[in-house]
């Protein structure tokens, strides 16, 4: 079904409940109302970071389910999938046949040789220290053909996710018969997974090449058009990228808010908050929470260094169970410059102030995305998180079905149902409509939402440091 104004959960297929079949009962009862539309995180047989390095896209894991149950959910949800553009699997059949036969492979030019890239003599220290990592090693694994000879191939990620090279025309070939395949089974918007580091270009640093990442994600977004479907572009970085590409014509995410709001929360100051609510677009999509960490990055110059690194102190003194080490390296943390935690922990488990970050994330501009442990108030799972020793498992919580249905009694769950299903209801919040905002004092902010007609006004008053509020629809007060 077309994507419409209301907002999405994000999950994987087996968080809230055991299956996908469990996870529409789940939507369909315990969160009715509250939920319009579903990133569904990777669903494919996979051999690695939960989905993110996907063998093959044909397939839904039967541990999931299959085709027939990711379709019911995107008869009554819009729905949103990944596409990993980077990378695939080290297990997929296109890298196994590449493997055993090397330059006679079909498949040999869908993978980026690092030995053929570089020219004579180089990689220079210098050009692997220019390369944009998140990790602190070169990008690279070595392949062991079935001949006994071996090659070095880009691998930006993990282990299992060895890069594509998206200039060749088999890759985009590729590209645009997945891409297709997956509106079949009722993709609405495809999330390109991590795109940024798929252009890799000579004497860059190989990150959101440019004009090369424009042509690319040009050709995606063609690729899939005719049948109605678009692309969300995943980028953690300045918001002067993500502003880039709103200025191309496409949504984005908002990844900036969770640290603004953290920063507003912590201090009961407005002025940053209000000043970011102004800048953004109304086309993208807002986050708190996310499967990754919390990222620090994306709210550079929206808050100065000073307030950036009194954040992330004051998470680590008022978070519940937030320790540095969670996202280290002895936690396998894929992302240095991402905290792991759950949001509602990141507030001290607090249900009073995690309600009010809630609360203006609903009166942002854009489509609010309610990442599943959010949508439940979760505290950080420091079982799960010691028993993997992976750090963003800490807010990887796996619900059963029993559980959740104990969960939304909470009267946190409760509240912040009815404030999602006030937003997927009320008009003032159309995305072609305006937002006014304000700072009444240094504490306070007032956030108007009215829609295109300026037939309805949604309106917040909030003060940051004591954490009353008043919500009025109309002029009439609503009560969560
Ligand atoms: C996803 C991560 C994933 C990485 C590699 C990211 O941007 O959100 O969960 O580990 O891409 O696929």
């Amino acid at each position: 079904m077309p994507i419409t104004n209301k907002v999405m959960l994000i999950t994987y297929p087996d968080s809230l409940g055991k299956n996908i079949e469990e996870l529409r009962d789940v939507l369909n009862n315990d969160l009715k109302g509250a939920v319009g539309g579903i990133h569904l995180l990777p669903f494919f047989p996979s051999t690695g970071d939960r989905g993110f390095a996907p063998t093959d896209y044909t397939k839904v894991d039967p541990k999931f389910g299959d085709w027939s149950d990711v379709e019911k959910l995107g008869q009554e949800y819009y729905l949103m999938f990944d596409f990993m553009i980077n990378h695939i699997s080290r297990h997929s059949k296109y890298y196994e046949d590449f493997q055993q036969k090397k330059d006679k492979s079909k498949y040999a030019d869908l993978f980026l040789s690092w030995d053929k890239f570089w020219p004579k003599g180089r990689p220079t220290k210098a050009d692997v220290d220019l390369i944009y990592k998140r990790k602190d090693k070169a990008p690279y694994q070595e392949i062991t053909f079935a001949d006994g000879s071996k090659e070095k191939l880009w691998n930006t990620f993990g282990p299992e996710q060895i890069d594509l090279d998206v200039r060749k025309k088999v890759t985009q070939e590729f590209i645009k018969q997945t891409l297709n395949q997956l509106i079949e089974h009722c993709a609405d918007i495809i999330r390109l997974d991590a795109f940024a580091y798929a252009v890799k270009k000579l004497d860059t640093n190989d990150f959101f090449v440019e004009p090369e990442i424009w042509d690319l994600l040009a050709q995606v977004r063609d690729d899939i058009a005719a049948k109605g479907a678009m692309i969300l572009p995943e980028i953690h970085e300045h918001y002067s990228m993500p502003f880039k590409i709103a200025k191309h014509g496409y949504f984005i995410y908002d990844f900036a808010l969770p640290m603004v709001t953290l920063y507003s929360l912590y201090s009961g100051k407005s002025e940053r908050l209000a000043h970011w609510l102004k800048m953004c677009p109304m086309k993208q999509f807002t986050t708190l929470d996310t499967h990754d960490g919390i990222g620090v990055v994306d709210a550079r110059d929206i808050l100065t260094p000073e307030e950036v690194k009194y954040t992330s102190q004051e998470l680590y003194k008022v978070g519940a169970n937030v320790k540095k080490k969670y996202s280290s390296a002895e936690y396998h943390n894929l992302d240095i410059y991402q905290i792991n935690t759950t949001f509602y922990s990141a507030l001290g488990d607090d249900d009073k102030k995690y309600f009010m970050a809630r609360l203006l994330q609903v009166f942002a501009p854009g489509i609010p995305q309610i990442y599943y442990v959010g949508m439940l108030a979760g505290k950080n799972d420091i079982k799960l998180l010691e028993e993997t020793k992976e750090g963003r498992n800490i807010n990887r919580h796996y619900y059963t079905r029993e559980e959740v249905a104990e969960e939304v009694k909470r009267p946190v769950v409760a509240s912040l149902l009815k404030l999602f299903t006030f937003r997927n209801t009320e008009a003032a919040f159309d995305l072609e409509g305006n937002i006014e905002v304000e700072t009444p004092s240094e504490n306070e902010i007032r956030i108007v939402r009215m829609n295109k007609d300026q037939t309805h006004k949604a309106e917040l008053k909030a003060n940051l440091k004591t954490l009353d509020y008043q919500v009025l629809a109309d002029g009439k007060e609503i009560n969560f």
